[in-house]
């Protein structure tokens, strides 16, 4: 550390980004001068399996949020049968202040291409959808033209360089999402991409067994898909050689932090943007290093470390050496590293406010089928809209608690994440400024904060 040569954004001019007008597409001419589309040549050369192995040893974990690991995640499909077996890329990218993916998108879409066809040819799948963003309206002309590009020069299509994968000619076609916030659980786009309204399926069957159209579908982020062109190129070994590592001590078997990674970063710091870092790198060196420190006049209280699902971390624990790898939340008492897209938050704003706000988000998000997640974020939202006015009792706080506990996780309680994440947004901003939520609910009752000046 610090990270001296980028991964993923070496042919992408890294931010600050200059003027506007100098930010360069990457179009498939100038990615194929840069070795593009060398480690899709490398695989054609290679047994499916071993490029599965490969991505396997490199202990690459899913950039989109879970952290679940890419080749153990490729290894869960059946064995081939006659029928069709899919990719569905997840550029949904939905979670509050998380935009690392549309960079990749945007300026360096055969990256992530070349991601595609490989992952299509070690899996051996013959149709990849790019779910994308209902909002990502520039994105999706850009990822439109890459495409095309892509069929121009044989990556898909009749005469593919990549022959029949799975007996059939591959394609990789372009979904567009319509905004919902669900549609990025994987389930959830697959009905989306099905044409129906994207409620998150029960599960099992997992989506590699039983996804899309009923047949065996791998989901992969669009971040980690772009590693796998330089884990191909440069091997297993090498991609261990960056990131934080294995926590000490830990066995082999448990899941480590290998890599590099992007993160976001939005709110009042001097230089806002996405950078490639090591996993691992001090959340106070990105917004020290990276982003040049806090705005003038601003002091920093808080921080949604991985989007807001993940819960926060105070100023204080930063500075403890809050580190940014899949481990934070053991470590820091929130669900995980999530999208790394941090949201600094400053000092002169509300937490109750902060709060009120993500569980607003919450309740117009939840899909409705399980009724903790309805209600819950429901609930959570009246008490914290009664709390912020002024009108909530320490009876509220209580509840507050107790409910959003209730949404977690208990197995057969909610079909996906969104209630768990919702619980921990909302308990791990009330137990870390407890102080704050006291003092509103110790206000005169019917009296609003913004009467007492508040
Ligand atoms: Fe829908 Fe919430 Fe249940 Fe997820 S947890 S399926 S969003 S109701």
């Amino acid at each position: 550390m610090p990270l001296d040569q980028p991964i993923l954004f070496q042919r992408v001019p890294t931010p600050p980004w200059g003027d506007f007008n100098d930010r360069k597409y990457v179009g498939y001419d100038d990615y194929v001068k840069a070795d593009g589309y060398a480690a899709l040549e490398k695989c054609l050369g290679m047994e499916p399996a071993d490029v599965v192995e490969e991505v396997k040893a490199a202990e690459l974990r899913g950039r989109g949020g879970a952290g679940f690991p890419a080749g153990m995640k490729w290894s869960f499909l059946p064995p081939l049968d006659d029928g069709q077996r899919f990719l569905a890329i997840n550029a949904d990218e939905s979670e509050p202040a998380t935009f690392k993916d549309q960079v990749l998108i945007q300026y360096d879409p055969h990256l992530v291409i070349e991601g595609i066809a490989i992952c299509m040819l070690a899996c051996q799948l013959d149709t990849a959808y790019f779910y994308i963003r209902g909002e990502y309206h520039h994105h999706r002309e850009v990822f439109e033209k890459a495409i095309a590009e892509a069929y121009e020069n044989k990556v898909f299509g009749e005469g593919s360089r990549m022959g029949k994968v799975n007996g059939r000619v591959p394609h990789l076609y372009l979904h567009r999402g319509a905004g919902a916030y669900i549609c990025g659980e994987e389930t959830g786009l697959i009905e989306s991409l099905e044409g129906k309204r994207g409620w998150p399926r029960i599960k099992p069957p997992f989506p590699a067994v039983q996804g899309a159209f009923a047949r065996p579908t791998i989901i992969n982020n669009v971040e980690t898909l772009a590693f796998v062109p330089p884990i191909i190129t440069h091997g297993a070994d090498w991609f261990k050689t960056l990131g934080k590592g294995r926590a000490e001590g830990a066995p082999p078997t448990v899941p480590a932090s290998f890599g590099t990674k992007l993160f976001g970063v939005s709110g009042p710091v001097k230089r806002p943007g996405v950078y490639e870092e090591h996993l691992g790198v001090k959340l106070t060196a990105l917004i020290d290093d990276y982003c040049l420190g806090p705005a003038d006049g601003v002091s920093i209280k808080a921080y949604f470390h991985g989007g807001i699902s993940m819960g926060v971390v105070s100023q204080d624990e930063a500075e403890q050496g809050v580190e940014m790898d899949f481990d934070i939340g053991k470590k820091w008492n929130n669900l995980g590293l999530g999208t790394a897209c941090v949201t600094v938050i400053p000092e002169h704003v509300s937490m109750v406010a902060m709060a009120r706000n993500c569980a607003r988000f919450y309740s117009h998000e939840s899909c409705g089928q399980c009724t903790h997640c309805r209600e819950g974020s429901k609930w959570l939202y009246k008490l914290l809209t009664r709390m912020e006015r002024g009108d909530g009792t320490t009876k509220d706080l209580d509840l507050l608690l107790e409910l959003a506990s209730s949404m977690g996780s208990m197995p057969g309680n909610n079909i996906c994440g969104l209630s768990d994440g919702a619980n921990w947004a909302i308990r791990t901003i009330v137990n870390k400024f407890w102080d704050e939520f006291e003092a509103v609910v110790n206000k005169p009752t019917g009296v609003s904060l913004a009467v007492l000046g508040a």
